[in-house]
């Protein structure tokens, strides 16, 4: 079954990056898709599949039921695109001015359409379903995918794959890590509210930029020595602002930033550790002040199992050395909340091309793909579910 399917994707290339390319022309940002969703359910539809549309949102859900029994395979594709001015002069450019589908989940979707269609033609040998979960708004707290499965989108799933463009590597690598892979990656905003005054009488005031200032510094020392070293996290004052005139003792300061770890012990230590430092600061100088800390997605961590199924299958795709595995990076994903569910793995696949020009990363107004990524990208995800399907009967 395994040859049929890579030869049909080897024959339906030239569809997947057409529909790659009509989607790159007309992207729609998080929670604002409509042409999107309808397109992908339109396409399906056609193919047979028993599709479900506005699923936790705009999300699409279609299943495709194999002929002979067996276990059920998520293939998860985002659709949703980035508030960015396109900068590539291509035929395909964003027609959508100011939105761009800058992160590659116009290739995402293609790619499971693909798989759709090829699988359809193929249902009478599969040996069990395939969901394709088409979520929208992963770009965007609170995310698609939460609403997707508090609408039912994982019953029944055993086991869920997705796969990310990804320009740090060259086309022909597939790319994996076993365990953690993408940060969790949450946000503060801290009001310190002091006294305001005479520049020359500070006596009367309580100071909001020495006060702040403290906090900044004292933040430090939650990475430095309170959390365990062998453990990672990130946390960034990325924004400060307090004072207007020089002979003004400003009274508030606004301090915001993000941070990033993989631990969710750590994750709540972090926030509890810098709650504790602003209130104390600020009681220490008799200011006031108020602590928001916004979480936004979880870690996302690979299941065993599934990961080391997946890097069996890629060997079907591209030769051993080109299947690299990566420690885990501080970028986030909300296809976490899917892998809290049920079992399974999210992976890159490479698609830049220094000779093409194919060098600029995600969210990049330069950012484009090599297009055999598509291919690749399909290749492996049907060999994934093609393995997992044959050992799980
Ligand atoms: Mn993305």
């Amino acid at each position: 079954m395994l040859e049929a399917i890579f030869a049909r994707l080897d024959e339906i290339h030239q569809e997947m990056i057409d529909i790659r390319r009509d989607l790159h022309m007309h992207p729609e940002l998080s929670f604002q898709e409509v042409r999107t969703p309808q397109v992908i359910a339109e396409y399906q539809r056609r193919l047979g599949l028993d599709v479900q549309t506005e699923v936790g949102g705009r999300g699409v859900v279609a299943t495709l039921h194999g002929e002979r029994p067996g276990k059920t395979v998520a293939i998860r594709a985002d659709f949703d695109a980035l508030p960015i001015y396109e900068q590539n002069d291509v035929p395909y450019k964003s027609k959508n001015e100011g939105v761009m589908h800058a992160c590659g989940h116009d290739a995402h979707t293609a790619i499971a359409l693909g798989l759709a269609k090829v699988f359809s033609e193929n249902k009478d040998q599969l040996e069990g379903n395939i969901v394709f979960i088409h979520q929208h708004a992963e770009e965007q707290n609170p995310g698609g995918a939460i609403g997707m499965i508090e609408d039912g989108c994982l019953d029944g799933v055993d086991v869920i794959f997705a796969t990310h463009m990804e320009n740090y590597f060259p086309v022909g690598k597939v790319i994996y890590s076993n365990g953690y892979i993408l940060a969790a990656s949450d946000r503060f905003e801290i009001e310190v509210k002091g006294v305001g005054g005479h520049g020359a009488f500070p006596q009367d005031t309580k100071d909001s930029v020495v006060i702040g200032s403290q906090i900044v510094g004292n933040l430090q020392q939650i990475i430095s020595r309170r959390v365990d070293p062998l453990k990672s996290a990130v946390l960034t004052v990325g924004a400060f602002h307090s004072g207007e005139a020089p002979n003004v003792i400003a009274h508030n300061a606004i301090i915001k930033g993000t941070v990033r770890t993989f631990d969710e012990e750590i994750r709540n230590q972090i926030e509890k550790q810098m709650e504790d430092i602003v209130a104390y600061t600020c009681k220490a100088s008799g200011a006031d002040y108020k602590f928001e800390y916004d979480r936004g997605f979880p870690a996302t961590w690979n299941h065993p199992e599934p990961t080391e199924l997946l890097i069996d299958a890629a060997k079907s795709v591209v030769n051993k050395e080109d299947i690299v595995s990566i420690p885990p990076n501080m970028g986030g994903e909300d296809f976490s909340y899917f892998l809290q569910k049920v079992p399974g793995t999210y992976f890159f696949t490479g698609s830049a091309n220094e000779e093409k020009g194919l060098i600029y990363p995600y969210h990049h107004p330069k950012f484009d793909i090599d297009e055999d990524a598509l291919v690749i990208g399909a290749k492996t995800l049907a060999s994934a579910t093609i393995k997992y399907l044959k050992n799980n009967k």
